[in-house]
């Protein structure tokens, strides 16, 4: 019966889902010719976007394709050394991806508050974080919104620590001119997820400076298979000669999806282009309900935000918890989201670690009202139109 009453409710208005792919004839006829070249696993199209990928940011770094974000942060953790008993300093307010592959080499995160002014980590907390310990920090760009990088690097200097950027956010972000992936961390890791800036269906890219670096992820994302012996002995042995060298992984992109990359990324700037214009649509058509905006970048000139999510803030003084600002939006079939679950509510990073809420207040606070907007360069204008009157509504 209720079942039935929301099936009508979804038909009568059509269903604006919080995320969708945008993948034109273009990137089907890219993949579709990978398909019939009959080389469908990794090979030359997945070298050729990790050059154009490597390019695109600038062309002085390496870029290593893999089958996601998540196995990107667990190679570059790898790759800087991260063993059993280090600590690995990350934010709670990110995905439990970031937190969990520091679990993978048993090691522990040290989960850390969000600044409210931008969501990201709050720098002024790390140094109170490091022990004998630590090893490394992930920092998040949040949303797209970039950390400033300059700060975070010279903490790490001075106490021996490695940085990963965990990048899923921010193609293409910049801060003081410089594009996220050109900074001196020791790995920046990139996700193709589908709902992603660009997307691959899965996929991920590390991205360094650090030759070491991208030499040991290249021997772990593929069984620890050495290609520097292959390379080494193939002219004098038969074809089929390899040497294992460590208990690697399998973590390679496809040449299927590395495709669909190549493809997406042409359109990465023009995609920017349009979710620029969509989120300064909303700033300017919801600034004055009782919400609060997302953190935007300190200096308009020098940085950019890719604005991969649009995060606002219900206020208390609207009347209407975010629960149920959620309810009545999608009521109105209209999708959203929340950015992120604080990590360190979650039932397994509380209890590992005997996490208390109110050793976060800043992500806690953040939480309690926290609601992404749909976002997204299939959106029309009528679409975002929908959007803005629907909260407009609810809100007023
Ligand atoms: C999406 C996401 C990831 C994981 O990306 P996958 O490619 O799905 O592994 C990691 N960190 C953050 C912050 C993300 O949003």
């Amino acid at each position: 019966m209720i079942q039935s009453v929301i099936q009508q409710e979804l038909v009568s208005k059509k269903f604006l889902p919080f995320a969708v792919p945008d993948i034109d004839e273009d990137d089907i006829a890219a993949v579709i010719g990978s398909m019939r070249s009959g080389w469908i696993t990794t090979g030359p199209k997945t070298k050729e976007f990790e050059e154009k990928f490597a390019a695109y940011l600038g062309g002085n770094v390496e870029a290593i394709a893999v089958n996601s974000a998540t196995s990107g942060l667990h190679l570059a953790l790898e790759a800087c050394g991260v063993k059993p008993g280090d600590e690995v300093i990350v934010p709670t307010l990110t995905f439990t991806a970031t937190a969990e592959v520091v679990c993978y080499l048993g090691a522990h995160p040290v989960f850390t508050d969000c600044d409210p002014n931008n969501l990201n980590i709050d720098i002024n907390q790390i140094e109170s974080k490091i022990t004998s310990k630590t090893r490394a920090i992930i920092i998040v760009h949040f949303g797209g919104l970039p950390c400033d990088m300059d700060k975070i690097l010279a903490i790490a200097k001075q106490y021996n620590l490695r940085v990963i950027e965990d990048a899923a956010h921010t193609l293409p972000s910049k801060i003081n001119n410089v594009l996220i992936g050109q900074h001196d961390s020791d790995a920046i890791v990139y996700s193709f997820y589908a709902t992603k800036t660009i997307t691959t269906g899965e996929g991920g890219m590390v991205v360094t400076k650090n030759p070491e670096i991208a030499k040991r992820c290249k021997i772990m994302r593929l069984h620890g298979i050495s290609r520097d012996a292959f390379d080494r002995y193939v002219s004098t042995s038969p074809s089929w000669y390899y040497e294992v060298v460590a208990p690697g992984y399998k973590y390679n992109l496809s040449d299927m999806a590395s495709s669909l990359g190549i493809s997406q990324l042409a359109k990465v700037d023009l995609f920017h282009k349009k979710r620029s214009s969509m989120a300064k649509r909303y700033i300017e058509e919801l600034g004055d309900l009782p919400l609060r905006l997302p953190p935007n970048v300190k200096n308009p000139v020098t940085d950019v935000h890719s604005w991969h999510l649009f995060v606002i803030n219900i206020l208390v003084e609207s009347g209407v918890a975010r629960d149920e600002f959620i309810l009545r939006m999608s009521k109105a079939g209209i999708g959203t989201s929340v950015h992120f679950i604080p990590l360190h509510i979650q039932p397994y990073w509380k209890e590992q670690y005997n996490l208390q809420s109110g050793d976060f207040p800043n992500a806690m606070h953040y939480y309690s009202g926290a609601v992404s907007l749909p976002l997204y360069t299939k959106m029309t204008d009528d679409d975002q139109s929908r959007v803005i009157e629907t909260i407009r509504n609810i809100l007023t």
